[in-house]
């Protein structure tokens, strides 16, 4: 109903201090995903911020990012793709390696996973840094895909990741400094 009070989805997300390590304040979504409304609401919001960009395919970054990503898909009549962690993917794959804070990381998707000319939306559980979001996009470019857009349900704005996306439009539901 028109009147019915906005969920506050903010009250559906915890802050876990200490994890995975001393000084690292964790956003735990778990109380989202559990709460049955409050997820459903999640996922409406986010499918009106990624339907205007048109996309024709969506994509999640391992593991959150398909809690995200799959549920999305379905709602839009799309298909879903896979960004995973080094080795987890079966046949022929490419992959691009990124700085972490300490030491590299690797993203790897299926060589036919997209095809020149998809519009591909890409999709996590929060924005950090931006590094992760960044080498997924520029993985996505380097197998013919557009990609317009992408989202999360958080972004931590202190951090500043979305100045790492570049001309990719960015949006998340939730913002923490
Ligand atoms: P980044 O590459 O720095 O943007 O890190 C983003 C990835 O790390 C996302 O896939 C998040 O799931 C995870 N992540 C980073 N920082 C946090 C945090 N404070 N709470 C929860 N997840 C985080």
């Amino acid at each position: 109903p028109a009147d019915a009070p906005r969920l506050d989805l903010k009250d559906h997300i915890r802050g876990i201090p200490d994890f995975p390590k001393p000084g690292i304040l964790f956003y735990d979504i778990s109380t989202l995903l559990r709460h049955g409304p409050a997820w459903k609401e999640a996922m409406r919001r986010l499918a009106d911020i990624v339907r205007p960009h048109r996309p024709t395919l969506l994509a999640g970054i391992e593991s959150r990012g398909f809690l995200v990503a799959a549920p999305l898909a379905l709602e839009l009549g799309l298909g879903f793709v896979m960004l995973r962690k080094r080795g987890k993917l079966p046949g022929a794959i490419i992959g691009l390696n990124y700085a972490l804070e300490y030491g590299t990381d690797r993203i790897e998707m299926q060589a036919d996973a997209v095809r020149p000319g998809d519009r591909v939306v890409v999709l996590d559980d929060l924005l950090a840094t931006g590094g992760t979001l960044a080498a997924c996009i520029a993985l996505l470019r380097q197998a013919g895909a557009e990609v317009p857009a992408a989202a999360a349900l958080i972004e931590l704005t202190s951090l500043k990741g979305r100045a790492r996306l570049g001309d990719t439009n960015f949006e998340a539901l939730l913002a923490y400094e």
